[in-house]
């Protein structure tokens, strides 16, 4: 049968005696299965010890795609993370997240929004007005899957970045921000190596601020602000976590860098 027009979702996860240790998912055209499946596998052996390697590949039935628009990016260069989380914090007020919100999911994500402590596998839902979490099982989270690219996209958007991680936290940041209910996204990164951070909504786009944390943090992870009128815990986690999504670009896809000299000042 053609392959036109038909996608698959491929993923891999590695463990050593049953700890994770290095994990991938992607979605694509049924003409790249292999060579995807192939990149994830090299993946996998050079992520170090491990006993076993699980790969799954899903065929998307016809019809079940969605696309949604990539967001504009515009990196904000920061002098270090209090800074940064300055401009953070005035971003989400801008976008109605109410005073409290901020600064407890500033807090979670600081020192481990899992109720031990620890980082979560996946995203803590908040009230944007309350700050109430929302999210069905507060240890594991809302894990965002099933998206991406078309290919060509993907490598054009990766020729523009820094990384192919920046690449993969703008996908999945466009898929949360075309839900009606999500009126803003906050994160950065748990590898204490990385300390850059975003705040993204439909409304401003994706906005990434060179320093969210300072180097050596184990500790990060996403908040999605949502309103609760609005936000359907059943259909709304159900689109996040499974609905097969094509972030498009657009003609003018816009990467821009913005210097803050003044805190504060946002263009
Ligand atoms: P990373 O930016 O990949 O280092 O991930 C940092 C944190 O963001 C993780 O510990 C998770 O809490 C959260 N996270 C990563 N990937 C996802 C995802 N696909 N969906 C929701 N949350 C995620």
């Amino acid at each position: 049968m053609d392959d036109a027009g038909r996608w698959a979702s491929v993923r891999m996860r590695a463990s050593w005696r049953g700890r994770h240790v290095s994990g991938g998912e992607r979605l694509v055209p049924r003409a790249h299965v292999t060579t995807t499946a192939s990149r994830l596998l090299a993946r996998a052996a050079s992520a170090g010890h491990t006993d076993r390697v699980t790969l799954t590949v899903d065929e998307i039935s016809a019809g079940a795609l969605v696309t949604a628009p990539a967001l504009d990016v515009r990196t904000v260069c920061v002098a270090d993370p209090t800074e940064g989380r300055a401009l953070a914090t005035a971003a989400l007020r801008d976008l109605g997240v109410a005073e409290y919100p901020c600064g407890a999911a500033m807090s979670l994500l600081a020192s481990g929004p899992s109720p031990n402590g620890g980082p979560m596998r996946g995203a803590v839902i908040m009230d944007h007005l309350s700050g109430s979490r929302l999210e069905p099982n507060s240890e594991r989270g809302v894990r965002v899957s099933r998206v991406d690219m078309q290919p060509e996209d993907r490598a054009r958007v990766r020729a523009l970045a820094a990384s192919e991680r920046f690449v993969d936290a703008l996908i999945l940041a466009s898929k949360v921000a075309s839900l009606g209910c999500v009126i803003a996204d906050l994160g950065w990164s748990d590898d204490p190596e990385y300390t850059p951070g975003y705040v993204a909504s439909a409304a401003r786009g994706y906005e990434r601020f060179t320093h969210l944390k300072d180097t050596g943090s184990p500790f990060g992870g996403r908040v999605y602000f949502v309103d609760a009128a609005t936000f359907d815990a059943a259909a709304d986690v159900a689109r996040l976590e499974a609905q097969p999504t094509v972030i498009a670009l657009s003609e003018g896809l816009r990467l821009e860098t913005v210097p803050v000299e003044i805190p504060g000042r946002f263009v």
